[in-house]
């Protein structure tokens, strides 16, 4: 589908501001029903502490940018979704090891050194794909992450509270400073979430010595498989601010609407600006990939796979993943990626380094009724931190 928007609204123009977003239709926002409260709230953010500098969010885009032209592997990956009852200390400390012993293993084995890129310090909101959570008679609104709404399934703690931004941002503002202070003297771990709660962001948004304005919500932001409409809100967001920015491209991606995407968010086409988030699923992968990767022949792209929301199944009420799903997505990626004579840029996972039982195989839970030992995602399920070690183990045994 063609849409004439694009000619009236480009990044490069003067006057995109970080409110521009307002004139488009939004998909996935929570509807607060106090305005003056949600007008309080967004005011506070806009006087309050950027949760990153620009200077590192500068030093991301260099990384990159080797990513891109194949000297860094990119390595993404942390929770589905943060919690307010997160331990934050405990946690950065945690996922810091998990990503160090990953990085180890692929310094070794494929040569590149790591970037680490965590999904903290910002990843609070969820798009879902039904507004309302039924239970027997029961029908409240769905929940849409702690920044939004509570997981508690009643009327109280489902209803959109703009508050609950004040806390994302203080969570945040402690969770990245907590990251940095671990990182002393070490490579960097940077943070990055999905751009979806653009309130919050706009917010946040501040404009540089140089003039060009930055998301400091976090280093890296993404742009979720559900909002990434060309004429839609959070697409115009992302496009007029300068941190490196994602791209989640799941099945529904047409490859005409992947170009647009890439001109839209990149128009000076600056080598690891964009980082493409292929999430098609096991299944799927080896008939869309390569399409996708023909269509964007030419560009300083970072390629980079999410092997876990495209394969994701229900068992009753719960989510799953199967280990050998996620390993064969991620393997195919890397050979398909070659086969077209490009550098696989890197992996994006939803992993948590402690002993969950989400996903099963992989020498986790190896049947559905073990997954009720400590499955304690409040969105969608991830690796532990042993599944995600071998699956690093048995990814780079085939790259
Ligand atoms: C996510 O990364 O948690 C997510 C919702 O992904 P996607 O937009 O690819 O479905
Ligand atoms: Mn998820």
């Amino acid at each position: 589908m063609k849409t004439p928007m694009n000619r009236h609204f480009t990044p490069t123009m003067a006057d995109w501001k970080p409110d521009s977003w307002r004139a488009f239709p939004a998909r996935q926002l929570p509807s607060y029903a106090d305005a003056a409260a949600l007008a309080d709230v967004e005011a506070r953010l806009a006087s309050a502490r950027p949760v990153v500098k620009i200077h590192g969010i500068e030093a991301l885009a260099r990384d990159l940018g080797g990513v891109a032209k194949g000297n860094n592997f990119l390595l993404q990956g942390g929770d589905c979704a943060e919690n307010f009852d997160d331990a934050v200390a405990d946690r950065v400390s945690r996922l810091a090891g998990l990503f160090d012993d990953m990085a180890a293993m692929i310094e070794d084995s494929d040569g590149r050194d790591v970037v680490r890129v965590a999904r903290i310090a910002g990843q609070f909101a969820k798009p879902r794909s039904a507004p309302t959570e039924t239970r027997g008679s029961v029908e409240l609104p769905a929940y849409r992450g702690d920044i939004i709404n509570g997981q508690g399934f009643s009327a109280a703690t489902r209803a959109h509270d703009p508050q609950r931004m004040i806390r994302a941002h203080v969570q945040s503002v402690g969770t990245a400073a907590t990251l940095k202070a671990a990182r002393d003297g070490l490579a960097p771990i940077y943070t990055s979430h999905e751009a979806l709660l653009l309130p919050y962001e706009e917010a946040l948004t501040r404009k540089g010595e140089d003039g060009r304005w930055w998301a400091t919500s976090g280093h890296l932001l993404w742009l979720g498989d559900r909002t990434r409409q060309l004429d839609g809100a959070h697409v115009a967001y992302l496009s007029g601010i300068a941190n490196p920015v994602g791209i989640k491209c799941g099945p529904s991606i047409e490859t005409d609407e992947m170009t647009a995407l890439i001109d839209r968010l990149d128009p000076e086409a600056r080598a690891g600006k964009l980082v493409l988030i292929v999430r098609l699923g096991a299944d799927q992968i080896e008939a869309y990939l390569p399409r996708l990767l023909k269509a964007a022949r030419g560009r300083d792209l970072v390629w980079i796979v999410d092997p876990m929301h495209g394969n994701t199944e229900k068992v009753g009420t719960r989510k799953l993943r199967r280990y050998d799903a996620v390993l064969a997505e991620a393997r195919a990626f890397f050979r398909i990626l070659r086969e077209h004579g490009l550098v696989p840029g890197g992996v994006h996972l939803e992993m948590s380094p402690d002993p969950v039982t989400e996903c099963l195989g992989g020498g986790g839970p190896a049947e559905v009724a073990d997954l009720d030992r400590a499955y304690r995602t409040a969105c969608d399920p991830r690796l532990n931190g042993d599944q995600a070690l071998r699956f690093t183990k048995d990814l780079m045994a085939t790259s």
